[in-house]
């Protein structure tokens, strides 16, 4: 599928439709909802995941997770998932050093949902099916275009 916004809000809207879906359809798997989200710096990465939360009726103010690497969130609301997980791979070299962040456990666990910007530095790690969203920057300043499998 392939989206284009107009502006951030817009761009929020799409991510939060998207977590909707994905609260309503019962993915059956015996690991994480993985979302990759590949694109430029300015992309929108970050923009999306603070609509996709919003759409999970996540409240805290959700911020980017560039020097904390990963910030995680508790669900509160009724549905098979329970923790979300939004990391940041910008300043990782090596898969290894999510390691340290506990990433494979994350990942194994059905009730978590995980959204990973700058993804390609740690593809080893990711599960097989992981949903991909390749960002883009478009013809003009607030557009964006949005891709995904
Ligand atoms: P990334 O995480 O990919 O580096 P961010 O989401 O942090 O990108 O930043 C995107 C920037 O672009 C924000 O300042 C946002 O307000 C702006 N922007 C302008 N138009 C859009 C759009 N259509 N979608 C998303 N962000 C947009
Ligand atoms: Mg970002």
């Amino acid at each position: 599928m392939h989206y284009k916004t107009i502006s951030s809000k817009q761009t929020k809207k799409l991510a939060g439709l998207l977590a909707a879906e994905i609260l309503k359809s019962r993915l059956k798997q015996k690991n994480a909802l993985v979302l990759a989200l590949s694109g430029d710096l300015g992309a929108g990465k970050t923009t999306f995941v603070q609509g996709f939360l919003r759409g999970l009726s996540i409240k805290q103010k959700i911020t980017s997770p560039t020097f904390v690497l990963i910030k995680s969130y508790k669900l509160r609301i009724k549905s098979h998932y329970k923790n979300v997980y939004h990391i940041d791979c910008y300043r990782i070299k090596k898969a290894e050093e999510l390691l340290e962040l506990n990433l494979k456990e994350i990942i194994k666990k059905s009730q978590n949902i995980v959204l990973i910007e700058w993804p390609e530095r740690v593809k080893k790690v990711l599960p097989k099916n992981t949903i991909w969203l390749k960002f883009k920057h478009g013809e003009k300043e607030n557009i964006r275009e949005i891709l995904f499998n």
